[in-house]
């Protein structure tokens, strides 16, 4: 075993604490991560704070992890010590249900392991994520970093990037198609970029009127504000495509009256609280589709990380050391992220001689 420092949360109401952790020794197949940035996802919050069931502590969040390989094991020919590489939401699936056959790991039947907050079948315990200075990952799960991607933006690719790009594709978002992306936020901004770079027309959703002159500089063709029933009377229809990525119990329903027929609204955001039933009359008069995704399978993870090389997108982010992560959560409780906070994990105190 190695140790790393990480920021923990010993309980749901706890503030975050320094401390030491153990990442198992390398197996064959493992790969050694010294990490240098990870994300901050509206989902560690949701889960160190207890607003989803299951939580488990002590609890170092953390999924959108980007660093450098300090060591691999024997079977190990795809990576080498230096490169650059990045981890997201899973560390590990079943390998063998169908889920996993298509390269839909994050379907997997028998449940994949999460970066943090899943049972360790290694070393006992649960695992812990990204806010930490080195990880230990099956090369199954570990994603390249294109040469022209900068590791600090680019580490919210891991799960917002994902996030957004698996539904834009799977629903066919490109030229014609009228996308709509709602709750502009650290998902919110990268589902604009993305469908953008699709060529699809993008209307941003915000219940932040001053985000407006943001979602225009991010790539948004138009901009509606939830809160004004005037401009959602006037856009009813118009839409091909909503993704929602809103954090909060919110009334996605009033969101259904802006489809076309054949229409689709895509629940990405995983509120405290499950969401109201859908309004069943207005969908059956527009044969509409109500569905719900969850980030992307490793492949498509690749794909979308040279998707975005190729087409020169990255996240917005502002740069955090550890001591402003309670202040940066809180930001995101106000919905105050420009659009997503990156951990510097270098400024994670302590001995630095742990890491590996
Ligand atoms: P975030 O940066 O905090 O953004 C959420 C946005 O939702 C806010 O910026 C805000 O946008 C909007 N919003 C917040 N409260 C609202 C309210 N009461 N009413 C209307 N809009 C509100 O969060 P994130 O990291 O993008 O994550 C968003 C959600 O997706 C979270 O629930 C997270 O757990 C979930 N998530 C899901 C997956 C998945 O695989 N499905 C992956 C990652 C995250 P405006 O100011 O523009 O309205
Ligand atoms: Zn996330």
């Amino acid at each position: 075993m190695t140790k790393a420092r990480a920021l923990s949360i010993k309980d749901k109401n706890a503030f975050f604490a320094t401390e030491v952790i153990e990442r198992r020794k390398p197996r064959a197949d493992d790969v050694v991560i010294d990490i240098d940035y990870c994300g901050v996802c509206h989902s560690d919050l949701h889960c160190a704070r207890g607003e989803w069931p299951g939580s488990l502590y002590p609890c170092v969040p953390g999924h959108e992890i980007i660093g450098r390989v300090v060591e691999t094991g024997t079977d190990v020919a795809r990576f080498k010590v230096g490169q650059r590489v990045g981890v997201g939401c899973m560390v590990d699936s079943c390998g063998v249900c169908d889920s996993c056959l298509a390269g839909l790991e994050q379907y997997c039947y028998n449940g994949n392991t999460g970066t943090y907050n899943s049972p360790d079948v290694h070393i006992g315990g649960h695992t812990f994520g990204g806010y930490s200075t080195s990880v230990v990952v099956d090369q199954r799960f570990v994603l390249s970093i294109p040469d022209t991607l900068p590791s600090d933006a680019a580490a919210p690719l891991l799960c917002a990037g994902i996030t957004l790009f698996s539904p834009l594709k799977h629903w066919r978002a490109g030229p014609g198609k009228r996308v709509a992306i709602v709750g502009l936020g650290g998902l919110g901004h990268m589902g604009v970029k993305l469908a953008r770079a699709m060529g699809a027309t993008v209307v941003v959703i915000t219940s932040s009127p001053a985000k407006a002159e943001d979602a225009f500089r991010l790539g948004a063709h138009e901009v509606l504000v939830s809160t004004s029933p005037d401009e959602m009377a006037k856009a009813a229809r118009t839409l091909d495509l909503i993704l929602n990525t809103v954090s909060a119990v919110h009334d996605y329903n009033a969101f259904m009256r802006l489809l076309r027929i054949d229409g689709a609204q895509v629940l990405l955001g995983i509120p405290p609280s499950e969401l109201a039933g859908p309004h069943v009359m207005r969908m059956v008069a527009n044969r509409l589709t109500l569905a719900a995704s969850t980030i992307g399978g490793i492949a498509e993870t690749q794909e979308m990380l040279d998707f975005c090389a190729q087409h020169a997108i990255v996240s917005d982010i502002e740069i955090i050391g550890a001591s402003q992560i309670e202040t940066a959560w809180e930001r995101m409780v106000q919905g105050d992220v420009r659009y997503r906070f990156v951990l510097d994990t270098k400024t994670i105190g302590g001995e630095p001689s742990l890491s590996s």
